[in-house]
Formats: C-alpha cells, structure tokens, sequence
C-alpha cells in the first residue's frame, strides 16, 4: 500500500471517528456501556476486517493497516479497546484455522454478522504465568467438555465467539509445560446457560471485562484449531500481532494527550501570559513528544517485520513497552499541563489517562517484557 493510500485510511477513520464526539465517549464511561454504535459503524465500514483475506470477504490488508487503523481511533479521543481484539484474535484462525473454520466464520465476521472479540486465556491463579492454566477440554466422542474459569476475558457479553485456551493434557504428563494445550472457537451464544457462565467486573475503566465460568461445557471437536497440544504455540503466534497493534493506540493515545497538552498550554492564562511560555509546561510536553516518535518508529519497524513474515518478537515486545510508557508520559504530562481541569470528566484527560494506563499490564506487564528482552536477547540468566 503506497504511503498516499494509508494516509487516505486514517483520513476516512478520523472523519468515522468524529462523528462520535466526546460526549458519547463521556457518556459511556460514566455509565459503563459498550459502544454498540461505534463498534457497528467501524465494522460497516470494513475496518474490523481489515486482516480478512479478501476471498473471505475482508480487505485483506496487512498489520500495517490494522495498526494505523487502530492509532486513529485513539488520536481521535475514543477507545478501540471496545473492538481491537478481533484484529489480534483473527490471525490465530486464519494462519491455524481449517479451511472449513475459514470458510464457515470469515465472512460472516466480515459482514459484521458474527463478532469474534473475546479471548479467554487469563485465569485467576494463570496471568503471566500461562501455563499454569487450569482449565480443562477433556474429549468425548466428538466433542470436548470444557471446565474451569477465565477472569478477565474482555468483550464476552458482546462477543458471538470466544478463542479459548484450555488445558487438553495435564500439564505433569506433558514434557514441556507449553506443551498439552489446545485452543477452541467456542461458540458463546450456543453455549450461554449451557455450562458457559459470564460475570462482568467493573473496573476503572469502560472496559466491558467479565468473568467467565464453565460447568459441563460442550464444545464440538471440529471447533478444535490446529492441532490439539499445541495451542500455546498458536496463541504466542498472536500475541506478536497483540503487542503491536496495541502499541500503535497507545501511539495514537500519546499524540492525542500532546495534541491537548499543546492546545490547553498556549490558550490558558495564569500569571498574565500563556501557561506554555512557561519551559517548566513547555519540557515535559517535548519529552513526551520525543518519546512518542521514537516509540513510533518501532512500532511501524515491528509492524513491517510481522509484514513480511519475520521473526519479531523483540520488537514487538519493545515497541508494546516503548509505547506503553510514551503513551502514560504524555498522559501524565496532559494531566498536569490542564492543572485541576485535567480531572474534569468534561476535558476526558482523566477518562484517556485512566484508558491508557492499561497498557503498563494488559496484555503483558510492563516486567514480563523486559524480563523477556534481558534473558532472550541479552542473554541474561532466567529469573523465574
Ligand atoms: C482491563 C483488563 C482487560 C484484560 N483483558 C484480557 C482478555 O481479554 N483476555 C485475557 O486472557 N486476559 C485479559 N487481561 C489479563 C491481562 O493480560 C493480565 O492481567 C496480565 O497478563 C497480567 O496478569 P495478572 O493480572 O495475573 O498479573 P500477575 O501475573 O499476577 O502479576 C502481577 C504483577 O507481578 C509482576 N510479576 C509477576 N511475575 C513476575 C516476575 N517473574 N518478575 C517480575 N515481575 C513479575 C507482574 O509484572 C505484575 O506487575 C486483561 C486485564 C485487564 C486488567
């Protein structure tokens, strides 16, 4: 895609994007709903299936386009966390996914049909530490029944399909702990009160987070992707696609904290002058500015690599922390440029700050990544 071409996609995003102004946004958050509306209007639209092959109905575009896609969202002051997770979902089902998977779930998710948002893999004794999952997919005939808990499984109450990892082999029968898990397409709206229980938990933000309890659950083993014990390996697949495009909204989050910091800092008057003559407001917004850019270029340097099929784990751990910590420091820094008007609901400072402050431990904490970048690239020995 020529550079002209991607700038006319985040133009069009943008434009999307305002027609939802600030207020919708507000709104949400303080009564803690889902933005059916938005989450409807980006998918008419095609971008949620931007990653689809276009034989399935999608655009078929690359994770460039997916991440540009997702920093306007941001930039423009709303929260694509409410629908970013089939992005990053879908690349498990279209590299591991059988041809009659494909074919049976792509182009209904294309046209907006079914919506494949939800990812079950933390559980309450299982965050970082993934392997030590404890929920179970013991085969029967031909299905699989699923018991144990998610928590955190975001998107679940409005989500058709569930990418669910499960235990398929005791973890002290395999020989490698990553071994002997599997991952499911586990239809929700089939399975609701049919074994599959969904709590939501209200967090700071307007995240649509829940709880999620199976009993019983039947799942058919034709919904099995790939191989069985081999999930984790699938579901690392992904979360290099995860990391980046979350580290491109938090790009997008960053450059919309600068854009208000430098907006508020030259219209507000204190002392008889603008408070953005002051270099004590002026720096931390420079800094801010520096660390976004710099982080912006690796996010589109781990991009490219996904793109053409190289291996990027480094960089896609980099620029998921780089950007973390660019978007907060711009954050911050916006917060405090607006003074006692960075914690009115009315400036959404408060609401994006709270948003992006996610990023230091979804989808991974800020210490796994560099504990990640010290032993696998520096060679440092393994700490835990
Ligand atoms: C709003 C929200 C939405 C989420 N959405 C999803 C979702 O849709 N699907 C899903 O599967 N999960 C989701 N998560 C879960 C998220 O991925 C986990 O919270 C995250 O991976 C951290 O796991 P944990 O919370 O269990 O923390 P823990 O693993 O308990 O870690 C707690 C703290 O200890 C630190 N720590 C742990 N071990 C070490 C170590 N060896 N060295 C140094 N520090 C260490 C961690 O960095 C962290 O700061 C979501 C979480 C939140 C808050």
């Amino acid at each position: 895609m020529s550079p002209q071409e991607l700038q006319d996609i985040r133009d069009a995003v943008a434009k999307l994007c305002a027609t939802f102004p600030m207020e919708y946004w507000r709104e949400l958050d303080r009564e803690r709903r889902y933005p059916t509306d938005f989450v409807r209007a980006l998918t008419e639209a095609g971008y949620l299936s931007c990653l689809i092959p276009e034989e399935y109905g999608g655009s078929g575009l690359g994770l460039s386009t997916a991440a540009a896609i997702l920093q306007e969202v941001q930039r423009s002051g709303a929260n694509g966390a409410a629908c970013h997770a089939q992005m990053y979902i879908m690349g498990t089902l279209l590299r591991h996914g059988s041809p009659a998977q494909k074919a049976m779930y792509l182009p209904k998710i294309a046209r907006g049909e079914l919506r494949l948002q939800a990812f079950g893999v933390t559980e309450p004794t299982a965050g970082t530490d993934t392997t030590s999952i404890r929920t179970t997919a013991v085969k029967k005939g031909d299905k699989y029944i699923v018991n144990g808990q998610k928590v955190w499984t975001s998107r679940a109450e409005h989500s058709d399909l569930m990418l669910l990892l499960a235990r398929t082999t005791p973890k002290d029968e395999t020989t490698k702990k990553s071994e002997g898990m599997s991952v499911f397409i586990v239809d929700m709206k089939k399975a609701l009160d049919r074994g599959l229980t969904i709590r939501p938990i209200r967090t700071m933000i307007n995240h649509a987070t829940t709880e999620v309890f199976f009993d019983n659950m039947e799942v058919p083993a034709e919904n099995l992707v790939g191989e069985e014990g081999r999930g984790f390996r699938y579901i690392l697949d992904g979360m290099n696609a995860e990391r980046i495009l979350i580290a491109a909204e938090c790009i997008g989050d960053a450059r919309w904290f600068i854009e208000k910091a430098t907006g508020y800092a030259n219209e507000r008057r204190v002392f008889g002058r603008a408070i953005g003559q002051n270099q004590g407001v002026q720096f931390p917004i420079a800094r801010a500015y520096m660390a976004t850019e710099a982080a912006s270029l690796m996010v589109e340097h781990a991009a490219a690599l996904y793109e053409s099929g190289q291996p990027c784990g480094k960089e896609a751990n980099m620029a998921k922390q780089l950007a973390a910590e660019a978007s907060f420091q711009a954050g911050d820094t916006c917060l405090q440029t607006h003074g006692g008007f960075g914690f009115a609901e009315e400036y959404d400072v408060e609401r994006k700050w709270r948003e992006t402050r996610l990023y230091q431990i979804a989808p991974i904490s800020t210490n796994l990544v560099l504990s990640y970048i010290a032993e696998h690239v520096l060679g440092l020995p393994r700490s835990y």
